[in-house]
């Protein structure tokens, strides 16, 4: 028998949770597929979700994928990349990954102290004759830096990819995030403000590229019995697209309901001595995915770990996002040393992300900020 241990609590409080469409809205959305018998490849549903994410977003080409880091395989795959790819080692490691998987080198940059994005004062002098893009990362949501990047870009022949998992539905001054750089991908895991259980997509500014995604998620098919080039296969299937055009409904109530939530940690933990907030982006109508703290132990005495651990004693579920660096993984051998990337180091010793999702309450959040408030002060 597991012994509980916590008994004043019913329920542990997690950094994340699923949003959910009314369960007969699901029901109603997929009884199609069960006249059609159409499951996959580019069906109805698929069809329909790529237009609506299209008109929600402000972009004009979606291509869905099975998931989010297939999608950034296959957006390297459709540019045909070989060489360098500058990009930032504080992320998830699906970003790093997916450089190295598709056999180019990752080249870290540096990240800034504000908002976490990639420190554009320090990007130019990475850029050599191997670079062929700069993989940004719209981290916690935060838009990186678009005007500078592109300069840099446009000055070296460089493409521009972001990875925008965080950042879906984020505009800035009324543009869509996902329409930045040459393509932008987003995930739609089910621990993301919009998901498809799991998903992503691929975005796109041509219809060429956006054929040509189509194929590297199809096995490089370009007919039943014609092949183009050896693709693999990252196609989304009907039942997920169907969760996403259900989701898609209630996104505005969903990021309203986290909005609340975020409003409240910032209006209490703003001013607390030793606890650095994200800034809030001029222009930036955020999408609230993420609520990063920075505990800074010189300043409160306490280091993220003991904020991790009382928030953890009272069942809590707080994560160190993102920690460690993904350029220091084992399969690298030291090749990256943090001190390269300083302040990204710095950020990952001591970053946590507070719980935040849909239908997380205030007096919950209030909860949270009176544990960090009572230890820290
Ligand atoms: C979630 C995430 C991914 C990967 O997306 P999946 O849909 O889980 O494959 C990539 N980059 C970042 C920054 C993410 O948070």
């Amino acid at each position: 028998m597991i012994e509980k241990t916590v008994d004043y609590l019913d329920e542990r409080i997690l950094v994340t949770r699923s949003s959910m469409p009314p369960f007969e809205e699901y029901m109603e959305e997929i009884r199609p597929l069960w006249e059609t018998r159409w499951l996959t490849n580019s069906g109805a549903k698929h069809r329909e979700l790529e237009a609506a994410l299209c008109a929600y977003l402000g972009v004009s080409h979606t291509a869905l994928c099975v998931n989010g880091h297939q999608a950034l395989e296959c957006i390297l795959e459709t540019f045909d990349l070989k060489g360098e790819v500058i990009t930032t080692p504080f992320t998830f490691v699906s970003t790093t990954n997916a450089i190295v998987r598709k056999g180019l080198t990752p080249v870290f940059c540096d990240i800034n102290e504000r908002d976490f994005t990639i420190d554009v004062d320090k990007l130019e002098a990475l850029v050599t004759e191997k670079t062929c893009a700069i993989m940004p990362v719209h981290v916690y949501g935060n838009l990186c830096d678009d005007a500078a990047i592109r300069r840099i870009a446009d000055k070296y022949g460089l493409k521009v990819i972001y990875d925008a998992a965080h950042a879906f539905g984020v505009k800035k001054n009324g543009v869509g995030a996902a329409s930045l750089g040459d393509a932008s991908m987003l995930s739609f895991h089910a621990t993301k403000v919009f998901h498809t259980v799991e998903g992503g997509a691929a975005v796109f500014h041509t219809q060429e590229d956006y054929e040509t995604c189509n194929r590297c998620k199809s096995f490089g098919m370009i007919g039943p019995e014609e092949l183009a080039f050896a693709g693999g296969n990252a196609k989304m299937n009907e039942f997920c697209a169907a969760m996403g055009l259900c989701n898609l409904r209630h996104i505005d109530e969903s990021i309203a309901s986290r909005r609340a939530a975020a409003m409240r940690y910032r209006e209490r933990l703003e001013g607390v001595v030793g606890i650095q907030l994200s800034v809030e982006q001029e222009g930036v109508e955020s999408n609230y995915a993420y609520f990063p703290i920075v505990v800074h132990p010189e300043q409160c005495g306490h280091t993220r770990d003991e904020v991790l651990q009382a928030l953890d004693a009272q069942n809590i579920g707080a994560r160190r996002y993102f920690f460690p660096l993904t350029s220091s993984v084992e399969s690298f051998g030291g090749a990256y040393p943090a001190e390269n990337t300083p302040i990204a180091d710095k950020i990952s010793q001591r970053v946590l992300c507070l719980p935040l999702y849909e239908g997380l309450s205030v007096e919950t959040a209030d909860r949270i900020c009176d544990i960090i408030i009572s230890l820290v002060r």
